[in-house]
């Protein structure tokens, strides 16, 4: 089953696995006339926080800058997290602003979503990691592929380990958001997504590792969430006496 925070990082709210899991070892066809499509049009490529380091070691640039240059960023509807997708260029035809010739020029840094497809990911809470076959309306010749020969063809399984702690990262912070926003002020709850998107996407050196730099920016949020609350408890604790008098 996924969890809110999944539904909106997989970009598509309305979005329900239908299909059956696959094992490992089961082997899975799909039909591609390698028209690129599926690099067009689409507004439902979710950038982790991991996918946009990753892009931006591959360009040497910070993230916040590939993130205002090249995605959209908007607050999950459900969970309430950060979600940043990729930007199709409207004046290039709806492409990805990443491809160029039919060749994606970012290919050994591609997006998660972009590196399994047709092939989608599910994680428990427990962290158990599946895929299934998503259903696809592409035609032309059938290629077939067993599922861990077809993820190891983009280092899928060397990734995992921190898929799996994004995922689990965003599954508890849901929770806490969602507390969070129950007692918050509209101003201080602008300053929590601000404090969201610092800490999963925008405060990463590419040249460092990226998971001890989450762990610091998820201690750091720790600590900037306990201050907001604070705050709100303050300034409730004004407005009632100012109440009384
Ligand atoms: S997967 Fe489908 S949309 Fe993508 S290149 Fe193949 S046929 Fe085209
Ligand atoms: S990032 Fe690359 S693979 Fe993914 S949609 Fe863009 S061009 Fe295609």
């Amino acid at each position: 089953m996924l969890r809110d925070s999944q539904i909106d990082l997989c970009g598509q709210v309305d979005f329900t696995r239908t299909q059956p899991l696959l094992g490992r070892d089961e082997a899975f066809s799909f039909a591609c006339n390698g028209c690129g499509n599926c690099c067009r049009g689409r507004e439902d490529i979710v950038l982790s926080g991991f996918d946009l380091w990753r892009i931006a070691a591959r360009l040497r640039l910070p993230p916040r800058i590939v993130a205002h240059g090249y995605c959209r960023e908007s607050i999950g509807q459900v969970s309430r997290l950060p979600v940043l997708r990729l930007a199709p260029l409207k004046s290039q035809h709806n492409n990805c602003p990443f491809l160029t010739e039919n060749h994606c020029a970012i290919h050994d840094a591609e997006p998660l979503v972009c590196a399994l497809y047709p092939l989608a990911q599910e994680i428990s809470g427990e962290g158990a990691v599946s895929y299934f076959l998503q259903p696809t309306s592409c035609g032309g010749p059938m290629f077939s592929a067993k599922v861990e020969d077809y993820l190891a063809r983009y280092d899928v399984p060397a990734r995992e380990a921190v898929d799996v702690c994004w995922a689990q990262t965003c599954m508890t912070l849901e929770d806490t958001v969602e507390e969070l926003n129950t007692i918050l002020s509209p101003v201080l709850a602008r300053r929590l997504e601000a404090k969201l998107w610092q800490a999963l996407y925008y405060d990463y050196e590419f040249a460092q590792p990226f998971l001890p730099q989450l762990e610091r920016n998820l201690r750091w949020l720790e600590g900037e969430c306990a201050k907001l609350r604070g705050y709100q408890e303050q300034l409730s604790t004004k407005c009632i006496e100012k109440n009384d008098r």
